[in-house]
C-alpha cells in the first residue's frame, strides 16, 4: 500500500521545480533520478537534441513480458500574468486542496506514480510497470515521441498505457485529433485606384477562410457524429488574420491561421488538404493570371493525433475494472495518449484532479483525488503481480 502522505511529499518536491516548457526540466529529472536510485530502480534518460531537456523511461519488473505504462509530462504552462494567492512553485495545503503550478496538470499523477515505486519494487511482478516522464507536452506533445521511439525498439511491446492527464479518474477513451496551419497569401501591391492591376491578398485570404467555414458548416450539418463529445462532430475555424497597411493600397500579403479538430471518423489532414487544393486549383490560377509571382503557401503548425480506443480493448476493460465503473468518456483536450495510440499501444487517459483547474491561477488538486489515484495504482500493481 502506498502512503498518500508520501505522494504529497513527492508532489511538493516536483512543484518546487519551475518546469515551465520554456525552461530546462533537467533539475527535476535529476531529482527523479536520485529518487529512483534510492529505490534501486534502473532507468534511462532520453535527452533532447540540445541537451537541455530529457525524458525518463523506467521499467520495474520483467522487461520480457508485456506490461503497462504510467505516463506523465514534467512540463507546465507559464504563470505569466496570473494572480496567485500563494507562490505557484511552492506546494500550499489549504482546505483539503494542494495548490501549485502543475498540481493537477500533471505533477499530481507523476507524484502518485513515483510514490508507488518502493511498493512496486518490493513486489514480485508477473508483468512489468513502466514509468514514462516526458518534457514539452504543453507545446505539442514533443518529448514523448522519443520515449515511443525507444519503446518501439524493445523486443516486447507494452500491453497498454495509462496517461494521467486530469480526468477526475474517469476512464477516457477518446479525444479529437488536431491539425493547425499557417497560411500566407502573396498578392501584388498597387494603388487602390488601379485595383484590377493588383492581386488583393486580403480578398483571396477571405475566400480561403470562407472555404474553411463552408467545410465546417458541412461537417456540422451532415458530418459524422460521436455522441460522447460535447461538440459531437468535427470542427474547423480561423483564429487570426493579418493583412493590409492602408485603405488606398491593394494589400500584397495576408497571413492567417486555421485548425481542424476531428472526431475518430474524420481526418483533420484530409480536411486541411481540401482547403489546400481549393487554394491551389481554384484561387492560384486566377491570381497568377494577373501576377505570376502571386501564390499561396501553407505551413503546418502544431497538431496531434486523436485518441479513439475501442471500448473492447483490454486496457479499457482493465481501467474500468480497477476503478469499479462501467462508464467511459471522451474529452475536448488533446493528450500524449494520441501519440501512444498512433504507435500501436492501446491507451486510455485516467488521472487525478480536474482539467477545470489546469493552466489557471491557483491551480490545485484535491487530496481526495490524490487518494483515488494512489488506490488505482495500488490495484494496478496488484493486478501486475497476479499476472
Ligand atoms: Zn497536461
Amino acid at each position: 500500500m502506498t502512503d498518500i502522505q508520501r505522494a504529497i511529499e513527492v508532489l511538493e518536491s516536483l512543484v518546487g521545480f519551475d518546469t515551465t516548457s520554456r525552461n530546462s526540466n533537467l533539475p527535476l529529472i535529476d531529482w527523479v533520478e536520485g529518487y529512483l536510485d534510492r529505490c534501486g530502480v534502473t532507468y534511462e534518460r532520453i535527452p533532447d537534441q540540445a541537451g537541455v531537456k530529457a525524458n525518463i523511461w523506467a521499467t520495474i519488473g520483467p522487461a520480457d513480458k508485456p506490461g503497462y505504462i504510467l505516463s506523465g509530462h514534467s512540463d507546465v504552462v507559464p504563470v505569466d500574468g496570473q494572480s496567485w494567492a500563494s507562490d505557484p512553485f511552492r506546494l500550499s495545503r489549504r482546505d483539503g486542496r494542494l495548490y501549485g503550478r502543475g498540481a493537477t496538470d500533471m505533477k499530481g499523477f507523476v507524484a502518485c506514480c513515483l510514490a508507488a515505486v518502493p511498493d512496486i519494487k518490493a513486489r514480485r511482478l508477473a508483468r512489468p510497470i513502466h514509468l514514462a516522464i516526458s518534457y514539452d507536452e504543453e507545446v505539442g506533445c514533443i518529448g514523448v515521441q522519443d520515449i515511443i521511439a525507444r519503446i518501439k525498439r524493445s523486443a516486447v511491446q507494452p500491453a497498454g498505457c495509462f496517461v494521467g492527464e486530469p480526468s477526475l479518474m474517469a476512464v477516457v477513451v477518446g479525444h479529437k485529433s488536431k491539425r493547425s496551419t499557417r497560411v500566407t497569401v502573396h498578392g501584388r501591391t498597387v494603388h487602390s485606384s488601379l485595383a484590377p492591376h493588383g492581386v488583393n491578398a486580403v480578398e483571396y485570404a477571405a475566400r480561403l477562410i470562407c472555404k474553411i467555414r463552408d467545410i465546417s458548416e458541412r461537417l456540422a450539418r451532415e458530418g459524422a457524429r460521436d455522441p460522447l463529445y460535447d461538440v459531437p462532430f468535427t470542427t474547423g475555424h480561423t483564429g487570426t488574420v493579418n493583412g493590409g497597411i492602408a485603405l488606398n493600397v491593394v494589400p500584397g500579403i495576408c497571413t492567417f491561421e486555421f485548425e481542424f479538430r476531428a472526431i475518430g471518423d474524420d481526418d483533420a489532414n484530409a480536411l486541411t488538404e481540401e482547403v489546400i487544393a481549393y487554394g491551389r486549383d481554384t484561387l492560384e490560377p486566377a491570381m497568377k493570371a494577373v501576377a505570376p509571382e502571386a501564390g499561396i503557401t501553407f505551413e503546418g503548425r502544431s497538431g496531434f493525433p486523436g485518441l479513439d480506443t475501442p471500448a473492447d480493448e483490454g486496457v479499457v476493460a482493465l481501467a474500468k475494472r480497477l476503478m469499479g465503473t462501467n462508464a467511459c468518456s471522451k474529452v475536448a483536450y488533446g493528450t500524449e495518449a494520441g501519440r501512444f495510440s498512433a504507435a500501436g499501444i492501446p491507451s486510455v487517459v485516467i488521472g487525478p484532479g480536474s482539467i477545470d483547474q489546469a493552466h489557471k491561477a491557483d491551480e490545485f488538486i484535491a487530496e481526495s483525488e490524490v487518494a483515488k489515484c494512489v488506490d488505482f495504482i495500488d490495484r494496478l500493481v496488484a493486478q501486475c503481480a497476479a499476472g
